[in-house]
């Protein structure tokens, strides 16, 4: 609760940003605060402890935290990225945007089948990113046991979207 309440006083809602009508929320001033950096990362480390076998983070701020969770866990960090930046042999999903389609992709073989995935990005809103990083987790043979975000959008039914893996969804804020 003291956490949330932290993290409430930092993240900037910016009204109108990139296009008008989303109050989209900025996670960067978190970063300018370690104490509160680490108090996040054992956050979600604590959520995942001895039920992940690796992290998957999604480009690009899926990182930030990702990379840091996967280090407390002692276990491996993916990266999956948005289309044509990782080098072959790449897994590659396709999904759809509100306008037009996007591609992600992850380096064949660091999943590893078998495996019980995190997926971790700092934000749930649709779920379509979320959906179709599952997606490439899955078509490696793997799980997906859990997915982790800062923040979980309410009304954007993302959380249904995510239902079907059957994997735990845990956010540490709501808006
Ligand atoms: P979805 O695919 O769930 O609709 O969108 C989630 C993706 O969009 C995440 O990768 C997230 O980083 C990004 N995103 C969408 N809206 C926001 C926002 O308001 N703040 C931040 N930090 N990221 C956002």
């Amino acid at each position: 609760a003291e956490l949330i309440k932290r993290l409430e006083d930092t993240i900037e809602n910016i009204p109108d940003f990139p296009i008008p009508g989303i109050q989209f929320k900025d996670i960067s001033p978190i970063f300018l605060d370690p104490k509160l950096y680490e108090d996040v990362i054992t956050d979600l480390a604590a959520k995942s402890k001895g039920k992940v076998d690796a992290v998957c983070g999604i480009e690009s701020r899926g990182y930030l935290f990702g990379i840091a969770i996967a280090v407390a866990l002692e276990v491996p960090f993916i990266l999956i990225r948005k289309a044509g930046k990782l080098p072959p042999p790449v897994i590659s999903e396709k999904y759809d945007l509100e306008y037009g389609s996007a591609i992600i992709e992850t380096r064949e073989g660091q999943i590893k089948p078998g495996q019980r995935v995190l997926i971790h990005d700092d934000l749930l809103a649709t779920g379509g990113t979320t959906e179709a990083a599952a997606k490439l987790v899955e078509k490696q043979g793997a799980t997906v046991s859990q997915f982790s975000f800062l923040i979980g959008l309410k009304g954007l039914n993302g959380d249904e979207k995510l239902k079907k893996f059957g994997a735990e969804v845990y956010h540490i804020l709501e808006y």
